[in-house]
C-alpha cells in the first residue's frame, strides 16, 4: 500500500533519491558529454560511418545558464526539504561540475542538517577535488563517486579534453584517507575509446580498494554523435572481467539499485556495471532530478521538463509546491525508449540535465 505521504508515481514508483544539479558549467570537456572542438564532436561518427555522416561544421558548446538562472542554495535547501519531507532520502550533487559552484560546502551543511536526509552524495570529474576535499567532509559530506575512464593519461585527455588525470588520481586518494567509503569511480565505456582498458580499470578497482562502476554510453552528448555501434553492451564487459577475474556476484541491497555488482576473491574492491542501454533498469527506477535552473526532470531522458523555479521565486507557499511536486511525480515516464523508433533525444545534454 503506498502511504499518502510519500512521493509515488502512476506506477507505484516512490522516489527515495534526488539528483540536484548545482550548475551546468564544467572545467572538462569530454566527448561523450560536452566535446569541445568539431574534430572531438565527430569523433564517433569519423570512426564507424567515415564519410556518409559527418558533423556539420557548426558544432558548437552549449552556452552557460546565467548565473541569475541558477537556483541559489536556499532555494535548493526549501525543495530539498520539502521532498525528505515526502520521503526522499538520499541527494546526490552533481553538474555540470559541482565543484566549480563557491561555497558547496556550505550547501553540504544545511543539507546533512535536514532531517530525513540519510544519505548526502556528490558525483565529481576530481580536478578540483584535492583542494577542495577537506571542508567537504568537514561539511559532511557522506560519499563521493569520481568519473575517470581511463588510466592512461593520452588517453584521457583524448576523452575528457583535459590533461588531468594525475589530479583525479590524487583526489581518489585523499578521498579514501578521509574515509569517504566507499569511494566510488565511474567510467563510460565507448568502443574503440576506452574498452581496451577495462581489465585494466578493474584491477585498479581491486589493487586500490575501490567501487569501480563500467557506464554504458548513452545518447545524451551535446553533439548528439551517439550511435549504437559505440555502445559496449554490458554483456560484453561483463565476459571480459570474468575472463581475468574470478568474480563473485554481490546481492543487491536495494531493487533500486543502478548497477550489478561482482566482488573480487580477498574481498578488495568491487566493480558494478550499468546498462541503461541493453538492461533498462526503469521499472525500479526511484529517482528525479532537478537541475541547476529549477527544472524538475523525472527522467533523463524527459523530453518535457517541469518548473519549479517560477513558483519558487513568485511566492508559492511550501503546500503550493508539495502539491506541484507530487503531480509532476505523477508523470514520470514508464521507461525510456532508447533504441525504439520512437526515441527522442532530450533536449539538454547530460552536463544539463545532471547524471
Ligand atoms: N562532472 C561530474 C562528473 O563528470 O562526474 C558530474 C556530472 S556528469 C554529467 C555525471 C556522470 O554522467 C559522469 O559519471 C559521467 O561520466 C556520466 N555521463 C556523462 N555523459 C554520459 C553519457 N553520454 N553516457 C553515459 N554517462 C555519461
Ligand atoms: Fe563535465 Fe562531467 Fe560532462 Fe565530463 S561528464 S564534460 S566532467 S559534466
Amino acid at each position: 500500500m503506498i502511504l499518502p505521504s510519500l512521493l509515488s508515481d502512476s506506477y507505484g514508483r516512490i522516489i527515495r533519491d534526488l539528483r540536484v544539479s548545482l550548475t551546468d558549467r564544467c572545467n572538462f570537456r569530454c566527448l561523450y558529454c560536452l566535446p569541445e572542438t568539431e574534430e572531438a564532436a565527430n569523433f564517433y561518427r569519423s570512426r564507424f560511418h567515415p564519410v556518409r555522416n559527418p558533423l556539420p561544421a557548426t558544432h558548437k558548446l552549449p552556452e552557460w545558464m546565467p548565473r541569475s538562472e541558477l537556483l541559489t542554495f536556499e532555494e535548493i535547501e526549501r525543495l530539498v526539504r520539502l521532498a525528505a519531507g515526502l520521503g526522499v532520502r538520499k541527494i546526490r550533487l552533481t553538474g555540470g561540475e559541482p565543484l566549480l559552484r563557491q561555497g558547496i560546502e556550505s550547501l553540504i551543511e544545511k543539507l546533512t542538517r535536514i532531517p530525513g536526509i540519510s544519505d548526502l552524495a556528490m558525483t565529481t570529474n576530481g580536478f578540483l577535488f584535492a583542494q577542495k576535499a577537506r571542508a567537504l567532509k568537514s561539511a559532511g559530506l557522506h560519499r563521493i563517486s569520481f568519473s575517470m575512464d581511463s588510466l592512461d593519461p593520452a588517453n584521457f585527455k583524448k576523452m575528457t579534453g583535459r590533461a588531468g588525470l594525475d589530479e583525479v588520481l590524487a583526489g581518489i586518494s585523499l578521498a579514501q584517507e578521509l574515509g569517504l567509503n566507499p569511494v566510488k569511480v565511474n567510467a563510460v565505456v565507448i568502443r574503440g575509446l576506452n574498452d581496451h582498458e577495462i581489465e585494466d580499470l578493474a584491477e585498479f578497482a581491486r589493487e586500490r580498494n575501490l567501487s569501480f562502476r563500467f557506464i554504458e554510453f548513452m545518447p545524451l552528448d551535446s553533439s548528439r554523435s551517439w550511435l549504437k555501434e559505440m555502445v559496449v553492451p554490458s554483456a560484453e564487459i561483463l565476459m571480459r572481467l570474468r575472463s581475468k577475474f574470478d568474480l563473485r556476484q554481490v546481492a543487491a541491497s536495494n531493487p533500486s539499485e543502478t548497477a550489478r555488482r561482482w566482488s573480487f576473491p580477498g574481498g578488495r574492491g568491487e566493480i558494478g556495471i550499468i546498462a541503461p542501454v541493453t538492461e533498462p533498469f526503469c521499472g525500479h527506477c526511484n529517482r528525479i532530478r532537478l537541475t541547476a535552473d529549477g527544472k524538475i526532470r523525472t527522467c533523463l531522458f524527459s523530453v518535457s521538463e517541469h518548473d519549479l523555479k517560477g513558483a519558487l521565486r513568485g511566492g508559492a507557499s511550501d503546500s503550493d509546491l508539495v502539491d506541484q511536486l507530487r503531480s509532476i511525480v505523477w508523470q514520470k515516464e514508464d521507461r525510456h525508449h532508447i533504441g525504439e523508433a520512437e526515441f527522442k533525444t532530450p533536449s539538454r545534454s547530460m552536463s544539463c540535465i545532471g547524471g
